[in-house]
């Protein structure tokens, strides 16, 4: 689906300094249909090297400083993203920047809990109210042509971990994770509350899952490479369309239960 990105002039991925974020920047520019401008963040731009890289290769990537976690950093990538797309608005903002606090019962912590909260769950919902204008402004152009990264999408890069449902029975004895599970569910809701919100905007919203992948945070045993993880997942993008809307996808398109 690599030519659906022909027509979403403007992208922008959090956390692309390494590992799915970094993927997402690199597959759309070797692609062959990427989208007119990437804007690829990250908390400390100057020590992301391969990002660097990419973008000296490539002059419709732009790299802006954000920590996910900070409100004026995000107040200032939001003015910085609006310098960038002007009247075209953004659309496809991917909220990929993530932690993984591991904690079980035992050593779980209050502010365990709230650091991975803070990264996951608080900061998706707070870049996307702050990025509210520049979307509502593609999605405004799109008026009436369905829902989809032709107009404006709100893609929150979630967990199977996360699901309520899927953690019961035989499922419930690996990865006794109570601040990065329960960060990922509450990204769930928060992106159907964000569905809700904004479907008289024409902006679709959906959590989807990369697979178990090869990064810094899935490690070695990880059977997805970023490649193949993020090939499947560009492909779901590209694709989605308004049934997607307020949905959790697995990275192959298929369809999770909360
Ligand atoms: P990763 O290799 O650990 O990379 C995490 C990225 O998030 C890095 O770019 C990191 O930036 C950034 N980040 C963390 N805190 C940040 C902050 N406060 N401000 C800005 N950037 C911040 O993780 P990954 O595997 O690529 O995961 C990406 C997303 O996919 C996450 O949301 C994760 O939960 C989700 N996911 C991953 C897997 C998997 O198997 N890998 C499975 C399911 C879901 P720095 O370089 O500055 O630290």
């Amino acid at each position: 689906m690599a030519h659906a990105f022909k027509n979403c002039s403007n992208l922008m991925v959090t956390g692309a300094s390494r590992g799915l974020g970094l993927q997402i920047v690199e597959s759309l520019v070797t692609g062959g249909f990427s989208p007119g401008k990437i804007i690829a963040t990250a908390r400390n731009p100057d020590g992301a090297k391969e990002l660097q890289m990419l973008a000296e290769e490539h002059q419709h990537i732009h790299i802006i400083k954000l920590d996910v976690t900070c409100q004026e950093s995000i107040e200032r990538a939001a003015s910085e993203v609006e310098q960038l797309v002007h009247e075209e608005g953004l659309n496809c903002l991917i909220n990929n920047a993530g932690i993984n606090v591991v904690a079980n019962l035992e050593t779980v912590t209050a502010d365990k809990m709230l650091e991975n909260f803070h990264t996951n769950s608080v900061a998706p919902l707070m870049i996307t109210k702050a990025m509210l204008p520049l979307l509502k402004r593609a999605a405004a152009k799109g008026t009436g042509m369905g829902m989809g990264i032709h107009r404006a999408a709100v893609i929150n890069m979630t967990s199977l971990l996360g699901s309520v449902e899927l953690y019961w029975g035989d499922r419930a004895n690996t990865f006794k994770w109570y601040p990065y599970r329960t960060s990922k569910s509450a990204l769930n809701m928060v992106t159907r509350c964000l569905a809700v919100d904004l479907e008289a905007d024409g902006i679709l919203c959906m959590a989807l899952h990369p697979g178990w992948v090869r990064t810094d945070m899935g490690g070695p045993e990880a059977p997805l490479s970023p490649e193949d993880s993020i090939s499947c997942v560009l492909s779901v993008i590209g694709g989605l369309t308004e049934k997607d809307h307020g949905s959790f996808l697995h990275y192959t398109g298929e369809q999770l239960p909360w």
